[in-house]
């Protein structure tokens, strides 16, 4: 069966249909974003379309999770999953793993479109590249969806525990956060102990409810904000935190705003309302225009931990599971983003930089020295 359409296969169709533009336009955005490999994988026989954008692999095999959306178009899909994947880079540099930074998207809706098949058709996919991809859980993917993609390839991880899986991330992910503030309290506040500070926490998913625990255990004052009511009063009768509306949440007069739910959020519009001294969450792409809004933070005197390296844990679990270490060296790495959010604040202040900025060359410097080293064999 021929279903095995990569990036050089689809730059020959396109020129062949005559749209040599849109091929300039995608090796442009290549380019501009430094990615090293897009595979474009078509299976009309289970319908599965899906893009794999590996974007770098100095320090090891590209990580990323498997999202499954109902995007509006293959260039919308695109989009997401060159930044996502970018981003991946980052997060994996900063936490001092030896992982490259990928990601993919399956364009369909997770509710209707999934079947066995399909996901096995994408393990396929995954298992041409040789292992220079390992794929994770998402957005609209489940463990389930891992297990079938491992029937056919050993490159993923969050598999359940019952196979051989490093568990659930969220607990993982949530304990990161919760140090990235930690670490963020010791810097406004001279010390690190939490207790009698407020905290705002929007999204009381998985990772929110972790967070909420953590944060209720230190004595912390906490306000919670989710869309679901019902999940809202019972995590808040349960952790005995204050329930308040949406609208209020960028009005109260908190300490700490921790978004836990959706990206962009920290915009024009909040920014301008907020009275918080620090934003630390699990929420990935949390500032709507990273250099806009990292340096408003800093004029405003806001202190910004970037969220891909204080929400790294989830990553951390996922490379425990394929280095097969075990659950205290992930606690290790974890207990890293403390001493790593500290380093970030420390370079913000010494060149005056946004904590985002600061964080990014950080990251790009341990790529460019293992890029070094490496030549030296
Ligand atoms: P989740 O889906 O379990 O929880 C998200 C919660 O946010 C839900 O309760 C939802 O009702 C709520 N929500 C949605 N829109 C909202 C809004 N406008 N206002 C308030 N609440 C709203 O997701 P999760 O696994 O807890 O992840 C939370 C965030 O952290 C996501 O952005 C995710 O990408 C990111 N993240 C998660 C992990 C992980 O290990 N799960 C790792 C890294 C990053």
């Amino acid at each position: 069966m021929d279903f095995y359409l990569n990036f050089a296969a689809y730059q020959l169709n396109t020129r062949m249909s005559g749209n040599s533009s849109s091929v300039t336009s995608i090796l442009d955005q290549l380019s501009a974003s430094g990615h090293k490999k897009v595979v474009f994988c078509n299976d009309p026989d289970t319908g599965l379309k899906a893009i794999i954008a590996i974007h770098d692999t100095t320090l090891g095999p590209a990580l990323g999770g498997t999202r499954m959306w109902n995007y509006n178009s293959e260039a919308e899909a695109l989009e997401d999953v060159l930044r996502l994947s970018k981003a991946m880079t980052y997060k994996a540099a900063i936490s001092g793993l030896n992982l490259g930074g990928g990601k993919a998207v399956i364009i369909g809706d997770s509710r209707k479109a999934k079947t066995e098949a399909l996901m096995r058709s994408y393990g396929r996919f995954i298992k041409n590249l040789n292992g220079e991809f390992v794929t994770a859980e998402d957005m609209g993917t489940t463990t389930r969806d891992m297990e079938y993609i491992r029937m056919e390839t050993n490159h993923v991880t969050g598999v359940p525990e019952s196979i051989g899986g490093a568990g659930d991330p969220a607990p993982i992910t949530a304990k990161g956060v919760f140090l990235g503030i930690k670490a963020c309290v010791k810097e406004v506040y001279g010390t690190d102990m939490l207790a009698g500070r407020s905290v705002v926490v929007q999204g009381i998913g998985n990772v929110g409810e972790h967070l909420v625990d953590l944060l209720r255990k230190e004595n912390v004052e906490v306000y919670v904000s989710d869309i679901n009511e019902e999940r809202l009063q019972q995590v808040a009768r349960k952790y005995k935190a204050k329930a308040i509306e949406a609208d209020k949440i960028f009005t109260i007069g908190a300490d700490i705003y921790a978004p836990c739910a959706l990206g962009a959020t920290v915009n024009d519009k909040t920014i301008k309302k907020m009275k918080f001294a620090i934003i630390a969450g699990s929420a990935n792409n949390q500032l709507g225009d990273e250099e806009l809004h990292g340096q408003l933070l800093l004029d405003k005197g806001i202190l910004y931990a970037p969220d891909y390296l204080i929400n790294a844990g989830g990553l951390i679990n996922c490379y425990s599971e394929l280095t097969g270490f075990g659950k205290k060296r992930t606690m290790q790495l974890t207990e890293n983003i403390y001493n790593a959010t500290r380093e970030v604040i420390k370079l913000s202040k010494a060149e005056n930089i946004p904590t985002n900025l600061a964080a990014s060359r950080i990251a790009e410097k341990r790529i460019a020295d293992i890029k070094k080293i490496k030549s030296s064999y």
